[in-house]
C-alpha cells in the first residue's frame, strides 16, 4: 500500500506548519501573543497594541466569559 505524496489534509498541514515556523522564526515573533480567548489555542501577531485576541470572535467570547465570571464566578 502506497501514500499518496499529494494527500490535500497533508499539504494543508505542511501549510500550516510551515507558516507557523515562518511566524515563530520571523520579525514577527517579539509580536507574537497567545489567544486570550477561553478554549483558544491560536496564535496571533499583535497589530494592535490592545489586541488580545486572534479574531473578533474570540474577542467577543472573552467579552462574555469575562462579564459571565464577574456576575456568576463568585469572585
Ligand atoms: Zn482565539
Amino acid at each position: 500500500m502506497t501514500r499518496s505524496a499529494h494527500d490535500p489534509a497533508l499539504a494543508a498541514v505542511a501549510a500550516i506548519a510551515e507558516e507557523a515556523v515562518a511566524l515563530f522564526a520571523g520579525p514577527d515573533r517579539r509580536l507574537l501573543r497567545a489567544c486570550r480567548a477561553p478554549g483558544c489555542v491560536l496564535y496571533f501577531v499583535r497589530n494592535h497594541p490592545r489586541r488580545e485576541w486572534c479574531s473578533d470572535g474570540c474577542g467577543n467570547r472573552a467579552r462574555v466569559a469575562r462579564h459571565y465570571q464577574r456576575h456568576h464566578g463568585g469572585g
